[in-house]
């Protein structure tokens, strides 16, 4: 068996493109604005990205860049800023953030209906309580792949790798809400292999590198690859070695080119989703 591929990049690009085609027929522009706090050069890359596709679709973006050394009250104070600001619909702080600023007391202040990465507990709250509310990027936008690709989780046996509140629980939840049958493993799993191998519907978001071999794959699974890592040769590669598992799957989607660009047209909608809620209430 030959997998088809999810093509992700294909899927986010018209997501998009139907989005700014939404956006340029409201009588107001949704505003995003993302805050970075010093350096890192991965999340130079992603702010810029998030930015340009945010601008693309025609959203009035904006990202506040802060210094290394800002302190946790001078971060907390940009974002009850913004919170307070009536032109801006979407808060996204960018992660990870120096060590002097504790990550959870700045993502508890972000207004939960500003919260267009879907972190604040508020939103946690409604997405185990199965009630509406703002779903983390990545985990949606794997939802979106799995509607796109015409597989139903429901009564599906389904194993998500990783248990971080950015992917894994929220993945395992919407996965659990949409009727599944869940396993979510992590790293004290005994018997990764096993979990997996159970799987119809496998979500990989471990951050190891290929961890995943083709004989943990059952035979048409449908695999979903969450993971960014750099190969020992510095190309990008994600949780699951693709060719391997490309001869079992039924479905995969590639590294670079599935997941990821899914996640950045997911925090677009969300951005959207969240001004015609503050509008409507
Ligand atoms: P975290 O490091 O926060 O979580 C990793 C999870 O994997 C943890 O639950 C951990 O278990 C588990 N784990 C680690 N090692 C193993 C192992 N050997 N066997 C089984 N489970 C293991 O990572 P994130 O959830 O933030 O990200 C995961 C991956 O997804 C990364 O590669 C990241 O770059 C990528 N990512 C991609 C995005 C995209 O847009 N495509 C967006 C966000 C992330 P435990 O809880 O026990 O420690």
């Amino acid at each position: 068996m030959t997998a088809r591929i999810l093509d992700g990049k294909a899927l986010a690009a018209r997501r998009r493109t139907a989005l700014a085609q939404q956006v340029a027929a409201l009588p107001f522009r949704p505003g995003l604005r993302v805050v970075r706090v010093g350096d890192d050069p991965a999340s130079g890359v992603y702010v810029r990205n998030k930015d340009r596709a945010a601008r693309e679709a025609g959203l009035d973006s904006e990202t506040i860049h802060l210094p290394e050394a800002t302190t946790e009250a001078e971060l907390l104070a940009v974002v009850h800023r913004l919170n307070e600001d009536p032109a801006v619909d979407g808060i996204l702080v960018q992660l990870p953030l120096p060590p002097q600023i504790r990550q959870d007391a700045v993502l508890d202040a972000v207004d939960p209906a500003k919260d267009v990465d879907g972190f604040h507990p508020v939103n946690g709250g409604a997405l185990l309580a199965g009630r509406p509310g703002l779903v983390p990027c990545t985990p949606r936008g794997v939802m979106l792949l799995l509607e796109e690709a015409g597989v139903s989780p429901r009564g599906a046996r389904a194993v998500v790798l990783g248990r971080s509140t950015i992917v894994g629980r929220p993945m395992s939840l919407l996965l659990l809400n949409a009727d599944a049958t869940v396993t979510t493993a992590h790293s004290r799993t005994r018997d990764l292999a096993a979990e997996c191998r159970r799987a119809e519907i496998l979500v990989c978001a471990v951050g190891r590198a290929e961890l995943v071999r083709g004989d943990w794959v059952a035979p048409g699974a449908i695999v979903i690859d969450v993971g960014i890592n750099r190969g020992a040769d510095g190309r990008l590669v994600g949780d699951v070695a693709f060719a391997e598992a490309s001869a079992h799957a039924g479905a995969i989607t590639p590294v670079p080119g599935g997941v990821g660009p899914m996640t950045i047209a997911c925090l677009l909608e969300n951005t959207v989703q969240a001004a015609l809620a503050r509008r409507a209430g």
